[in-house]
């Protein structure tokens, strides 16, 4: 397979042409997000994942939701500050510690940027790619991206996943035990799939080492509150709005935010981006984070997923709020001559 046209980024073309617009009024995001909350909450479908032992733990009534906008404020209801363990949420926040470390050229290189189309453990998706990569939103392309982050053992790579998440959210980010150890006695799958990278030269640290970090990074205990805020700081151009701080750059968190929007939500990203038209990324916990770029972020935790490993009433909530809230990125009005939108006029 041919490689792509390196881009040649310049690291401030980006800041010219950024998303612009905010979200509605305070007291109109309260109102939005309560009547979410109100009208998902009795959802009854849905299935808690049991595939490591210590999820199938988790309270299917458990539903929370938190928006947070790019200059910090909060909107939480329900069980928002729940905690849970972050799971596939983590990725996009490895992914771009990794790029803003290596660049985008060398990330996607490396690590690839397409949607398989397959689930999120898909041993397929590898073979079917002639050069091996997948994508960073995915278990292979995962466990690739931790094996990037530098240190010269797993603790020292560990400290620095967890570093680098806890400053997305603003707070020091904790391991839950239980869950780590659960994930670790049953992870076989993903060792497997750790070791057939290594074949194809697609791994980039000792696979077991990656594993191990992989699986604590997984781990990290987050609420949605966390989620959001992290969420945030992608979208206010890689400054945690909460803290002040600059995480990565304006640069990495776009395109951090194109891969969440071609494959966040496992094999059905593309349903999700038509449907919701934000990048996001879904975790087997039962975390949602939704972002819209320059203006928020909006988060959900509810523990029942879907067939492919979403939370059903934070996919509810998300579509919901993302049209009252109008975050669609594809949605636009005729422009009347003279300038004004019909939507303003
Ligand atoms: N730790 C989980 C796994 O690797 C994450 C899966 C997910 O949330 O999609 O199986």
């Amino acid at each position: 397979m041919s490689e792509p046209t390196p881009r040649g980024t310049d690291p401030d073309a980006g800041e010219a042409y950024v998303s612009t617009g905010s979200l509605p009024a305070r007291d109109q995001v309260i109102a939005l997000v309560t009547a979410a909350h109100g009208r998902f909450t009795r959802e009854a479908s849905g299935k808690i994942a049991d595939y490591i032992p210590a999820l199938a733990e988790a309270d299917p009534a458990h539903f929370g939701i938190c928006v947070t906008n790019a200059r910090g404020e909060t909107f939480a209801v329900g069980e928002a500050d729940h905690s849970f363990s972050i799971q596939s949420v983590s990725k996009p926040f490895v992914f771009a510690l990794v790029c803003e470390a290596l660049g985008p050229d060398e990330g996607e290189r490396l690590l690839g940027v397409d949607a398989t189309g397959q689930p999120f453990n898909s041993v397929m998706a590898i073979e079917l790619r002639a050069n091996r990569t997948t994508n960073p939103m995915v278990n292979s392309g995962a466990i690739a991206t931790t094996s990037l982050v530098a240190g010269a053992s797993a603790e020292d790579r560990w400290s620095r996943v967890r570093d680098g998440l806890s400053r997305f959210a603003g707070r020091r980010l904790e391991l839950d035990e239980r869950v780590y150890a659960s994930e670790a006695a049953t992870n076989e799958r993903n060792a497997g799939i750790a070791h057939l990278l290594r074949g194809y030269g697609r791994i980039y640290c000792d696979p077991d080492e990656a594993i191990e970090v992989y699986t604590r990074q997984c781990s990290l205990l987050v609420t949605a509150r966390d989620l959001a805020t992290m969420g945030a700081t992608l979208a206010a151009g890689g400054v945690n709005p909460a803290t002040g701080e600059r995480v990565v750059s304006a640069g990495t968190c776009r395109h951090v935010l194109a891969v969440m929007a071609t494959a966040g939500l496992y094999e059905h990203s593309g349903h999700w981006l038509f449907d919701v038209g934000l990048p996001g990324k879904s975790g087997v916990s039962g975390g949602i984070i939704t972002v819209a770029p320059g203006k928020g972020a909006l988060a959900t935790y509810s523990p029942p997923l879907d067939e492919a490993g979403n939370s059903v009433r934070g996919l509810l909530a998300t579509r919901f709020l993302s049209e009252r809230l109008g975050l669609n990125l594809f949605v636009s009005a005729p422009v009347e001559r003279g300038g004004a939108s019909r939507a303003q006029s």
